[in-house]
């Protein structure tokens, strides 16, 4: 981990699209501001086509399989079902049947990180970013630690903040991301959000926050993914688009401040901060609705 550097006078993409943000005209805000980098860690510092989220995912239906005494079909039923309506399954379990999230999240994230090959790009883009750098996930430190260490890049950030930290409140949930910001004296306006999951996106906008979207052309028929291809174009709490988050990251980090103005600032009411009622629900009207399936959390 790193001790956090004095931003610099900051930077934007070059090009709109060369990095994959959105499309130039599109509105949106940019990266002149940002002095805090903030990762979300599954599917997002990783790729997606590592698949480490199938593991998990098996491992939380036998879970709860054994944990409450049902056949494995009917806990898997159970675990999209809380999923989709506590916003993860660990959330649902801990409500609905008072369960220690600790055994459950140790047995679900003991799984092989032989796909998580190590990635000095990402490493050394991560290193350009002005300013601080920090992983905010919905799984386990131990699992964050784990496979950003396998990637080599654990070493780039200040520090994490887990499942645990958030008191068990889980993206997307606003509260979440306002115990973050306390937590380590963040302001959302100055700050800037990595994430996988359109909807874990939509509180870091209502915040203030820059938002990027890292897809991925893995899991093509999930209903995540056939939701994000089916966009004409992205809902306004996605200001930037990426599939290759290092390319991304490097593209900022080489960039004049001037080029940035087509994505920033621009005067669009709905990209201004809003504030957040605690435990307000996520969602607004453009919106697409939630997935239908569980993808990369816990
Ligand atoms: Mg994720």
């Amino acid at each position: 981990m790193t001790t956090p550097a004095t931003p610099p006078g900051y930077t934007a993409p070059a090009s709109p699209n060369a990095a994959g943000a959105r499309e130039e005209g599109a509105l949106g805000r940019g990266f002149e501001r940002t002095h805090v980098w903030v990762f979300d860690l599954d599917n997002t510092l990783y790729p997606a086509d590592c698949n480490l989220f199938l593991q998990v995912d098996q491992r939380m239906g036998e879970f709860i399989a054994r944990l409450l005494g049902v056949p494995f079909a009917y806990a898997r039923h159970l675990q999209k079902t809380y999923y989709r309506q506590f916003g993860t399954t660990l959330s649902g379990l801990m409500q609905v049947h008072g369960m220690d999230p600790k055994p459950f999240l140790d047995y679900v994230h003991d799984i092989d990180l032989t796909p998580v090959r190590e990635h000095p790009e990402l490493a050394a883009a991560i290193d350009k970013l002005p300013g601080r750098k920090l992983i905010f996930t919905n799984g386990s430190r131990r699992h964050a630690e784990r496979v950003a260490d396998k990637l080599g890049v654990l070493r780039c950030f200040e520090t994490i903040f887990d499942i645990c930290d958030a008191n068990y409140v889980p993206k997307p949930t606003a509260s979440c991301y306002q115990h973050f910001c306390r937590a380590h004296g963040v302001e959302a306006t100055q700050s800037a959000m990595f994430e996988d999951i359109p909807r874990n996106l939509e509180a870091p906008h209502a915040l203030g926050m820059t938002t990027v979207l890292v897809r991925s052309n893995a899991n093509h028929d999930h209903p995540l993914q056939q939701m994000i291809r089916a966009w004409v174009e992205p809902p306004v709490h996605v200001h930037h688009m990426t599939f290759d988050l290092a390319a991304f990251l490097e593209g900022l980090a080489g960039t004049s401040p001037v080029a940035s103005t087509h994505v920033t600032d621009l005067a669009r009411a709905d990209a201004e901060p809003k504030s957040l009622e605690v435990n307000a629900p996520f969602g607004h009207a453009g919106a697409p609705p939630a997935p239908a399936d569980s993808k990369g959390t816990a």
